[in-house]
C-alpha cells in the first residue's frame, strides 16, 4: 500500500470554452475513473485540483454583476474548494461504488500559510480571470485592480506567494491514517497569513503544483502525482527539435529550469514541486497526462524526477 499525492489541473475539470454543468460533470466522473483505476491497484490518494477556469470565472461573475460587493480572492478561492471539493467527492464515491469500492471521501477547506511581506505582494505578476478591452481594464485599474497587458488585452495579476505551511496538515493525515480519500488544498489552497497568532485570510492564489509538494511532504507520502494535458515536460517544448522527457535528476531539473524550457506558471511550477518533493526525501515524483497515469506510476509514461542517476 503506498500513499500518492495527486494533482489535477483545472482544466482537466473544466472545458472554459463548453463548460455547460452536464458536459461538466462528464469531464469530472472522467476524472474520478482514471483516479478509481489507481485505488482499485490498492494505493491510498490524497487528491488535489487546480481552480484557474473556475476562479476565473467567479471573478467575471463578480464584475459582470455589479450589484453585490466583490468578494476577496481568499473567499473566492473557497468558493472553488467548495464546488469542486463537492462535484469531485460526489463522482468518486459514484465511480467507486460502481467498481465495488466502499470507500469514504472528505473534502477539506485547506488554509495554506503564506509570507505576507514577500516580494510578490508589492509586485503582482500572477494572470488571471478574463481579458478585457482597454475601456473596461483602465475603468477596473481605477477601483484599484492591478492589470498587464498582453497581446490579448488587459488581464487582471495577483500575487502568487510560496506555500509556506497548510494548516489543516494534521487533520489530513489523520484522516489518511483512518482509509478516508482526502481532496485538499484545491486551488493551492485558500492563502492565509499569521499575524500575532490569528489566522488571516489574504489576497492572492497559491500555485497548486507547490502546494502539492507541500502537502506530499507533510503527509510522508510516497509518490507526487502531476497530472496534466500533455504526457511529458519537454525541451524546446512546441518547437520542431523538442525532446520529451522521460527521467531527469534533481540537478538535470534545476538547469533545464535556468534555461527557460518550462512555461512560466504552468511546467514550471511542476518540475519545481516534483524537484522539491523528491530534494525533501520523497520517493517518487511524475509529471505526465490524465489517461497515462496508471502507466506513468509504473514509469511507463510520463516525466520521472530521480535523485540522481
Ligand atoms: P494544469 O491546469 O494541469 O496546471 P497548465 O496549463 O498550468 O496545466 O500546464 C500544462 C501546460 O504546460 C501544457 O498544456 C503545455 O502547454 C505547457 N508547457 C509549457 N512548457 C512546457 C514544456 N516544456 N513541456 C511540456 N508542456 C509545457
Ligand atoms: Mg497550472
Amino acid at each position: 500500500m503506498s500513499l500518492i499525492v495527486i494533482a489535477i489541473g483545472g482544466n482537466a475539470i473544466l472545458n472554459p470554452v463548453k463548460g455547460n454543468p452536464k458536459e461538466q460533470q462528464e469531464l469530472i466522473n472522467r476524472t474520478c475513473r482514471e483516479i478509481a483505476r489507481i485505488i482499485s491497484e490498492g494505493h491510498d490518494i490524497i487528491l488535489t485540483h487546480g481552480n484557474g477556469p473556475q476562479i476565473g470565472n467567479i471573478l467575471a461573475m463578480q464584475e459582470e454583476c455589479g450589484l453585490v460587493h466583490p468578494q476577496p480572492l481568499d473567499i473566492c478561492g473557497a468558493q472553488t474548494q467548495g464546488m469542486l471539493g463537492y462535484s469531485l467527492q460526489q463522482s468518486l464515491i459514484n465511480v467507486l461504488s460502481e467498481i465495488g469500492i466502499k470507500k469514504e471521501v472528505v473534502t477539506i477547506l485547506t488554509q495554506v500559510i503564506v509570507d505576507g511581506s514577500c516580494g510578490s505582494f508589492e509586485n503582482p505578476t500572477k494572470p488571471i480571470g478574463l481579458y478585457y478591452p482597454e475601456e473596461r481594464a483602465k475603468m477596473m485599474m481605477a477601483r484599484g485592480i492591478k492589470m498587464i497587458h498582453d497581446k490579448k488585452g488587459y488581464r487582471r495579476v495577483v500575487p502568487s506567494p510560496m506555500p509556506l505551511e497548510i494548516v489543516e496538515e494534521i487533520a489530513i493525515r489523520k484522516l489518511i491514517c483512518e482509509g478516508v480519500l482526502v481532496i485538499a488544498a484545491g486551488g493551492g489552497g485558500i492563502p492565509v497569513i499569521r499575524k500575532n497568532g490569528l489566522l488571516i485570510g489574504i489576497e492572492a492564489v497559491i500555485d497548486k503544483d507547490l502546494s502539492a509538494s507541500l502537502m506530499a511532504k507533510d503527509a510522508g507520502a510516497d509518490t507526487l502525482l502531476i497530472l496534466t494535458d500533455v504526457e511529458n515536460a519537454a525541451l524546446n517544448y512546441g518547437k520542431s527539435s523538442q525532446v520529451d522527457l522521460h527521467e531527469i535528476t534533481v540537478s538535470q531539473g534545476e538547469q533545464y529550469i535556468k534555461e527557460g524550457h518550462f512555461g512560466k506558471g504552468s511546467m514550471e511550477p511542476k518540475v519545481l514541486a516534483a524537484i522539491g518533493f523528491i530534494k525533501s526525501g520523497g520517493k517518487s515524483a511524475i509529471i505526465s497526462s490524465l489517461d497515462k497515469a496508471l502507466d506513468a506510476l509504473v514509469g511507463k509514461a510520463g516525466t520521472r524526477v530521480i535523485a540522481k542517476s
